[in-house]
């Protein structure tokens, strides 16, 4: 049994006005051929659960393409055509020389490109045109993917992550791996069944550890070791995606029971659109987030900063957070991270120790607060590299660029440091701190650039978490923002909107 892996991942935010070019894939995580193998055997990924799966249940694997970039605008179509085209000349050729019984493919579920909205559907097409319509062709999705029926069509078993923060990307590859075997060895017949909510939900009120997402992942659990039932997938979606089909997708695969997917679909669907309500975002204003954390009597203390989440595709250089924590005087804060190129390259040549004025962050757009002018001493300098050793993305090395931590003086003796970095990074493990030689758990504020991910990693040592309504491309007040190409009517946009699953 041979098994083609590879992918092609973007999540698409497209109100951003700085497109995703193939430099960003080719600078994010990209590998190809063996080096695919050496790069992903081991880590806490999909791709690591592909071939772990193969090891244990004795199958090969033969590399393709892996390609993601951070998430950002709209994919150009000289990208995606270039890594599709990487993608499928790879396949071909293997598949020409000895045919391969299936393919596993890590996508996403949110990529928006010129080429297309859908930007699964176009990899899957060519991906099709290769191996024809029998092919068992297995995906893994992330969670914030907005599917369309077509892209269900085209792939044999859609495998969504269950978790958010993504902290299981490896047991669903590992799940797809399982599942591929048993269409390959015992002929199971995937039977998927699709319905798009007409529901936009807030990314906070995704946390899947918490209602109304926990009720849905034990439903989806309890579905899923029914007889007859061989996947469960629930998609909340991500909202910053104007274009049709953005949804909260359920997808139910049986084993050639087209009727029972079809109810079960329905059964988890109708669960979702009774809790729609609790899918809206509820942050806090930003003096009162800062506010709070410093009344707090201990830290740390963790504002999120949901407007500006470069996971989310935002640039990552929002100050109006920080602004807040200087003008409020808070004392032993930290930002993770403002991205800056400008203020490294000044504090790399200042030097550590030194003092310097510069204008720091708000530089990309017009949409995240203004560029902050600051006086700063340059506390360190440091490659910005280093490797999670959390539940997320474990393994995995990060690559921050050049990165200078900054303090700056707050009024009322007040005192912020902040992480300047080269690229942006949403920060999503403690070593984001200790490797700029900052513990976290000794800092009473920490201010980071993420909407949900920073959980998996923060919870534990936060006192107390509060998602601070900064404004940006990741807004959580979802209105906030233009859509124009949304399918209508969508709750909460149209809250009158009465909807049942048929
Ligand atoms: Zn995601």
């Amino acid at each position: 049994m041979r098994i083609a892996i590879g992918g092609i991942a973007h999540e698409t935010n497209t109100f951003s006005i700085v497109p995703t070019t193939l430099e960003d894939f080719q600078q994010g995580h990209y590998a190809v051929d063996e080096s695919l193998l050496t790069k992903y055997t081991g880590t806490k990924t999909g791709l690591g659960g592909f071939i772990d799966a193969a090891r244990d249940l004795n199958y090969q694997v033969i590399p393709t393409l892996m390609a993601s970039a951070t998430p950002g605008g709209i994919v150009t179509a000289a990208a995606l055509a270039t890594l599709v085209e990487g993608l499928t000349t790879r396949l071909d050729t293997i598949h020409t020389k000895t045919p391969v019984d299936g393919v596993l493919l890590s996508l996403h579920g949110a990529m928006v490109s010129e080429l297309d909205d859908d930007g699964e559907g176009y990899i899957l097409r060519a991906v099709r045109q290769v191996v024809g319509p029998e092919m068992p062709v297995i995906v893994e999705l992330d969670l914030h993917g907005n599917i369309t029926p077509e892209m269900v069509s085209l792939a044999s078993i859609c495998v969504a992550y269950d978790e958010y923060p993504h902290t299981d990307p490896y047991e669903r590859g590992y799940e797809a791996g399982l599942l591929m075997a048993k269409m390959v060895r015992e002929g199971i017949q995937p039977t998927p069944h699709i319905i798009n909510i007409p529901l936009l939900s807030g990314m906070q009120r995704q946390y899947t550890h918490a209602e109304p997402m926990l009720g849905l992942k034990r439903l989806a659990h309890d579905i899923e070791t029914e007889r007859g039932i061989l996947k469960v997938s629930y998609l909340p979606g991500f909202p910053y995606a104007d274009i049709p089909h953005t949804s909260f997708t359920i997808i139910v695969t049986s084993n050639g029971e087209p009727q029972l997917a079809k109810a079960k679909a329905q059964e988890l669907a109708a669960y979702v659109w009774d809790w729609r309500d609790d899918f809206v975002a509820q942050p806090v204003f930003i003096d009162e987030a800062v506010i709070k954390a410093m009344q707090a009597p201990a830290g740390p203390i963790v504002i999120a900063d949901s407007g500006d989440n470069p996971g989310a595709g935002t640039p990552c250089d929002g100050t109006v957070l920080l602004e807040a924590l200087l003008r409020l005087g808070a004392q032993k804060a930290t930002v993770g991270v403002i991205a800056d190129p400008e203020v490294v390259k000044a504090a790399t040549q200042a030097g550590i120790g030194a003092t310097l004025s510069v204008t720091l962050g708000g530089k990309v757009d017009q949409l995240h607060g203004d560029p902050l002018p600051v006086t700063a001493t340059v506390k360190s300098l440091s490659d910005g590299r280093f490797t999670h050793t959390g539940s997320m993305l474990t393994g995995i090395e990060i690559n921050m660029g050049p990165t200078a931590v900054l303090e700056i003086a707050g009024a009322q003796g007040g005192s912020v440091r902040v992480i300047v970095t080269t690229h942006r990074y949403q920060p999503t493990d403690l070593e984001v701190f200790r490797s700029q030689g900052i513990e976290p758990t000794e800092q009473k504020i920490l201010a980071v650039k993420s909407l949900v991910h920073f959980r998996a990693a923060f919870t534990p040592i936060a006192k107390q978490i509060i998602e601070a309504d900064t404004p940006g491309l990741s807004s959580p007040h979802l209105g906030r923002l233009t859509f124009c190409h949304l399918k209508r009517p969508i709750y909460p946009f149209d809250p009158e909107l009465k909807w049942k699953p048929s």
